[in-house]
Formats: structure tokens, C-alpha cells, sequence
């Protein structure tokens, strides 16, 4: 998709995935691919490089899903980072998984873990760290969250800041799930309301989310750009397929 991979599994196949790897012992880095990310890539190889390093990467956001059947190659549903977090959020109690939340505003990874706490009996979150840290602070991050062994380590610190983090400390953190997750904890928490279903449910919660959080507009002005490119590179490609075949 415009250079990045996609992979073409549902919901729970997503979860099936990572908890094979987890259970053969090995790294896991998960992108949830969305419009924003993939248009900041085409000018940034290094972020096309992070995502193509990716051990799974999902379809987060209709745009991605749209794209992708442009391309002929369609994907059955959309995978939300935070659909993605709270199903494996669900599973880690029953699978033994120790969660750790990390980024997000000073106290919100820790109201993040009350409510999932809450939600889900059984869950087992071994540390929390706010996403406001320098340079300068970052190895002791890594040592807080190496301490605390987790097997899922949710990272919010808005892409592509995350995946790039992800990318630079993956290997001393060792075998463990990296998933980057936007906004997801403030969601979770309680201090941004996701956006209501009734936009959810008919593909617009880009829409909805604009209408929670309107200071997301500038960030919206690269959809355009996004819907041309895929245009012009597949809808473009398959008229000159078609014609090749007359
Ligand atoms: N954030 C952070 N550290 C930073 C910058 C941002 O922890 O240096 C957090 C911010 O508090 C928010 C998240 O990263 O919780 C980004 O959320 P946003 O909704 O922008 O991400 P998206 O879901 O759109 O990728």
C-alpha cells in the first residue's frame, strides 16, 4: 500500500498472531497503519523503513481499508489500534500476559490501568510510565519497564514519535509485544471520549473524532492528499491494465 505492507487478518487472527509469537518466545512490533502515518512516510524513508520492519501491521482506519481495494488486494475489516489493544487488554488475564502502559499525559497510564483493572478481572498490569520524558530520561524508562518483565507494552506517544521510539529501544527490550497506540490511552482513561459509535459503525470516525477533539482538523488536511495518491496510483494503473488488454 503506497510502499508499506498490510496484513490481511481480522480482529482475532491480529490476536492469534501475537500471542503465537509470545508463546514461541519472540518479538513481536505491531503498526497500526492509518492514513496520517503512511502519507508522513512517503517523504520519511526511515518511518517506511520502521513500518516495513514491522512484525504486523493492521488496517487502522477506513482509509487504509479503502486503499487497500483499490489496489485489488482487499482487507475484511479495519483493525483499530484500539480495538487491537483492548482485545489483547480481554485475553491477557486467561493468557498470563503482563501488560505495561506507557505514554499519554502524567496520570493518565495510571487511570488507563485502573480501568482496565476494572474491566477486565483477571488482567495483570505490571507498570505505568506518562509519555513526557527527555533524552536524557529515556534509559531510565527502559530500566523501569525491563524491571517490570511485561509481555505487552502499549505505546502512546503519537505516531510516528512512537514507532520510531519502538524501532530505536526494540532491541533491549527484548521479546516482548511493541504496539504503538496513538490516543488509545487517553480513551482509555476516560479523559477523551472515543468517538460515538453511530460514527463508528458507518466508517466515519475520523468524523467523530474530528467532532470530539477539533483541534485534530489541521491534522485531517492530509486525507485529501491521501485519497489522490491512492487514486492516482491504482485507479491510474488499473485503467492502463485495462487498456493493455483491449
Ligand atoms: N504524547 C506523549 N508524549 C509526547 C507527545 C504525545 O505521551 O511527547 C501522547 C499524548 O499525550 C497523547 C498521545 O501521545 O496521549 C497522542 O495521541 P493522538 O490522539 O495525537 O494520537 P493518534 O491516536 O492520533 O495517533
Amino acid at each position: 500500500m503506497l510502499g508499506a505492507p498490510v496484513d490481511r487478518l481480522e480482529l482475532d487472527q491480529f490476536v492469534e498472531a501475537i500471542s503465537q509469537k509470545l508463546k514461541e518466545d519472540k518479538a513481536c512490533f505491531v503498526v497500526t497503519l492509518n492514513p496520517e502515518m503512511l502519507c508522513c512516510a512517503q517523504g520519511q524513508c526511515d518511518l517506511m523503513d520502521i513500518i516495513k520492519s514491522a512484525d504486523l501491521v493492521t488496517p487502522d482506519g477506513v482509509g487504509i481499508v479503502w486503499a487497500c481495494k483499490m489496489a485489488g488486494q482487499p482487507v475484511s475489516e479495519r483493525v483499530t489500534g484500539i480495538d487491537l489493544m483492548m482485545k489483547l487488554l480481554e485475553h491477557s488475564g486467561a493468557s498470563g500476559w503482563r501488560v505495561f502502559f506507557l505514554g499519554s499525559a502524567p496520570g493518565v497510564p495510571e487511570a488507563a490501568a485502573k480501568r482496565a483493572e476494572a474491566m477486565f478481572p483477571g488482567i495483570n498490569i505490571v507498570g505505568t510510565q506518562h509519555g513526557y520524558f527527555t533524552e536524557q530520561e529515556n534509559q531510565d524508562v527502559l530500566t523501569k519497564i525491563a524491571q517490570a518483565s511485561p509481555d505487552l507494552v502499549f505505546v502512546a506517544l503519537g505516531s510516528p514519535r512512537q514507532e520510531r521510539w519502538i524501532d530505536q529501544n526494540r532491541e533491549q527490550l527484548g521479546k516482548v509485544m511493541l504496539m504503538g497506540v496513538g490516543g488509545s490511552l487517553d480513551v482509555l482513561s476516560g479523559v477523551v471520549q472515543r468517538s460515538p459509535r453511530w460514527f463508528n459503525e458507518r466508517n466515519l470516525e475520523w468524523l467523530g473524532r474530528l467532532l470530539c477533539q477539533p483541534s485534530r482538523w489541521k491534522r485531517m488536511l492530509v486525507l485529501p492528499k491521501f485519497v489522490v495518491m491512492v487514486y492516482l496510483k491504482h485507479r491510474f494503473r488499473l485503467c492502463k491494465k485495462s487498456k493493455g488488454k483491449v
